[in-house]
Parts: structure tokens; C-alpha cells; sequence
């Protein structure tokens, strides 16, 4: 068998000429400000990424950059004042956050109303509830590529390997909200192959190249790599793609995958959050 691979980036193209379709018809422009602390030469790329996709899809993006040794305080000021400013609907706090300043202070300051990636507590709880009004980027984007591939979750077996608050905890959730049955894997996990191999729908996000071989993959299972490894200049995912596309029934490609898909869903929350402003 192999495998029908899942063409993230195609996927997330349509969803951004749709999206590029309905700015277009808005009379003023969403707007989204990414806050950058600290040096992380990732989150300087994926940001870059963000606001190149907002400015294809005609959303207003401004980057504000605070430095290494930023305190709590001035992060937390800069997300006040984003917070009042009427042509920002949407804010994203890019993570990681430099030691010194506390995640969960910070994500708490951004107003839910313009709570872009779904983070801050109010979000995660309304999550937890069920209510998916916005959610994580990263994981909407997941299962938006499980129901563009006609993938039934109810009643299948969903296993995540990696259970970090902006990925595996949040996609856990919203496949237990469409009924799936769902074990959550992590690093002190003890026989992760026996839980990987009962997946009818096995999400990879660990952060370790190569940490899913094919003999960890149930024959026809749906796989999800949602990592993103560098080594010797080359990106690959979590899974050894080469084997387990073989055993797969169908699979995500790294890059191509999720990450198209992550970027997609936040200008589709950036949008969202726009309209909903306008309403009130
Ligand atoms: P974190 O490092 O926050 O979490 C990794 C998780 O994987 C942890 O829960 C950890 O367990 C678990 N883990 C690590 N090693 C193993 C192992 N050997 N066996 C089982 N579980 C393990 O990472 P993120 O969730 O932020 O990201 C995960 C990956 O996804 C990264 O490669 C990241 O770059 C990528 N990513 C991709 C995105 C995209 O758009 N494609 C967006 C966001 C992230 P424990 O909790 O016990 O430490």
C-alpha cells in the first residue's frame, strides 16, 4: 500500500484564496499584530511566514519586537496598548518566551476578543467545555485536514504523541470533541509502539526526527506529522516519511503538511476575530 499523501499546502492555499476573497469585500482591512521577545531564530521565521501569508491575503500586519531581556512588564504593557488599539483585531504572542517572563501571565493579558491562537485561559477552558469558538492554529489545522480527506474520526482510535498546551493537550481535545477515542503520549510514555500501533488516526508531534518508524503504524492508519526538525539543513517531521508510506493509508508530508495548514487557520482566526469585533 501506499500511502495517499495529504497535500497541506494545497489544502491551504484554497483557504487562503477564500479568505483573500472575503477581505477584498470588507471595508476596512483585519489586523494582526505578532509580538516577537527574544532571539529565537524560529519564531523570527515563522513569524516572517505569518505576515508574508497575511499581506498575500490583504490582512494589516505589524511586528513588534521586544528584546531578549524584556521584562514581564513591558511585554505585558506592549499587550495592553495592542489590546486598545482599534485597528488590531488579533494579537499573537509568539512562543517561546524568553525565561524571565511568564507564559501564562502574558497569554492572560491578551483580550479574548482579539485571542488569535486560542491561548489564553478563558479560550483553553471554553475548549475543555467544548465550545471551539477559537482555538489553537495548529491543532484546527490538523483537523481541518482530517475532514478535507474525508477521514471519519467518531468512533476511531486517536492516538497523540506529544502533549504540549498549544498542540497535543488542544488537538486531543477537539478530536475527543468529535468522538474519537483518544490516548495522549509523551516522553515518559513507557511502550510508546503499543499505543502508536492501535491508532486508526496517529498525530505525531513530539518534536524528534524519525520518532515514528513504520512498524509503530497500524496497516491503513491516518497519520498527522505535525513536527518540524532541522538537521544538516533539512526538514523532516516526526516520522521516517520514507517507510511509513508504505503502511499508511494516507499521510502528511513535512515540510507541506500542517505547517501550510497552522498559517491558513490563523488568518482564518485573524478574519473571525475581525467580524466579531464589527458586530458589537
Ligand atoms: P514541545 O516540546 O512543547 O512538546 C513536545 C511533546 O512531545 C512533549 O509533550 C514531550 O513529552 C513529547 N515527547 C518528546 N519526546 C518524546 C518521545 N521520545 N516519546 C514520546 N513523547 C515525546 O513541542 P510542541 O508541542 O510545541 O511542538 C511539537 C513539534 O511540532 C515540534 O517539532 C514543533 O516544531 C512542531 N510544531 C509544528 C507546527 C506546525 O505548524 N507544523 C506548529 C507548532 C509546533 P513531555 O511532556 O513528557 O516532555
Amino acid at each position: 500500500m501506499t500511502a495517499q499523501i495529504i497535500d497541506g499546502k494545497a489544502i491551504a492555499q484554497k483557504i487562503k484564496e477564500k479568505i483573500k476573497a472575503e477581505v477584498a469585500t470588507l471595508g476596512k482591512k483585519p489586523g494582526l499584530a505578532a509580538i516577537i521577545a527574544g532571539d529565537n531564530p524560529a519564531s523570527k521565521i515563522y513569524v516572517g511566514m505569518k505576515r508574508k501569508t497575511c499581506k498575500e491575503a490583504g490582512i494589516y500586519s505589524e511586528e513588534h519586537k521586544l528584546p531578549e531581556q524584556a521584562t514581564e512588564k513591558e511585554l505585558i504593557e506592549l499587550i495592553r496598548k495592542l489590546n486598545n488599539e482599534d485597528k488590531i483585531d488579533a494579537i499573537l504572542v509568539q512562543l517561546p518566551l524568553p525565561p524571565q517572563i511568564s507564559t501564562e501571565k502574558a497569554l492572560n493579558e491578551v483580550a479574548i476578543e482579539k485571542d488569535v491562537d486560542g491561548f489564553s485561559p478563558a479560550n483553553v477552558g471554553k475548549l475543555m467545555a467544548g465550545n471551539e469558538n477559537m482555538v489553537p492554529c495548529t491543532p484546527k489545522g490538523i483537523i481541518r485536514l482530517l475532514e478535507e480527506t474525508g477521514t471519519k474520526i467518531d468512533g476511531k482510535s486517536a492516538v497523540i504523541v506529544g502533549r504540549s498546551n498549544i498542540v497535543g493537550k488542544p488537538t486531543a481535545l477537539m478530536l475527543l470533541n468529535r468522538n474519537a477515542t483518544v490516548t495522549i503520549c509523551h516522553s515518559k510514555t513507557s511502550n510508546l509502539a503499543e499505543h502508536t500501533r492501535k491508532a486508526d488516526i496517529l498525530i505525531a508531534a513530539a518534536g524528534k526526527p524519525k520518532l515514528i518508524t513504520a512498524d509503530m503504524i497500524k496497516k491503513g492508519a491516518i497519520v498527522i506529522d505535525v513536527g518540524i526538525n532541522k538537521a544538516d539543513g533539512e526538514i523532516s517531521g516526526d516520522v521516517d516519511y520514507k517507510q511509513a508510506k508504505e503502511k499508511a493509508a494516507a499521510i502528511t508530508p513535512v515540510p507541506g503538511g500542517v505547517g501550510p495548514m497552522t498559517i491558513a487557520m490563523l488568518l482564518e482566526n485573524t478574519l473571525k476575530l475581525h467580524k466579531e469585533r464589527k458586530q458589537k
